[in-house]
């Protein structure tokens, strides 16, 4: 977390006008992404929406022949389920992990 010249506080990617008061209570999550490829006919959807550019299209084609998502930034995944809800042929899962309780 960082001041920046207008004031805000930055925390991993996002500006805040001011830290949430409950900051110390958030646990930090890290989400994990799993793709059924078959399932996917390359809309692209998930991965425009992902607020973390976690996604990207894959080189590789499915069953379908399109080409799905691939995870390409496992680690700036926040669990945060939108690539998930967005899917129309519910070909992600989103698992979430409780990675540090701040206390
Ligand atoms: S759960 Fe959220 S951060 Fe993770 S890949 Fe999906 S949209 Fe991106
Ligand atoms: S939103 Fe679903 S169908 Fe569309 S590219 Fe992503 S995984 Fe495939």
């Amino acid at each position: 977390m960082g001041n920046r010249s207008d004031g805000r506080v930055r925390s991993e990617g996002t500006a805040f006008w001011r830290p949430p008061l409950d900051l110390q209570q958030i646990p930090k999550i890290q989400g994990h992404v799993v793709v059924d490829v078959d399932l996917c006919k390359g809309c692209g959807y998930c991965i425009e929406f992902c607020p973390a550019g976690v996604l990207a299209t894959s080189p590789k084609r499915n069953r379908k022949g399109y080409h799905p998502p691939e995870v390409l930034h496992p680690e700036k995944c926040t669990g945060c389920g939108f690539c998930q809800r967005v899917c129309p042929d519910f070909a992600i899962t989103v698992q979430k992990e409780i990675v540090e309780v701040r206390a």
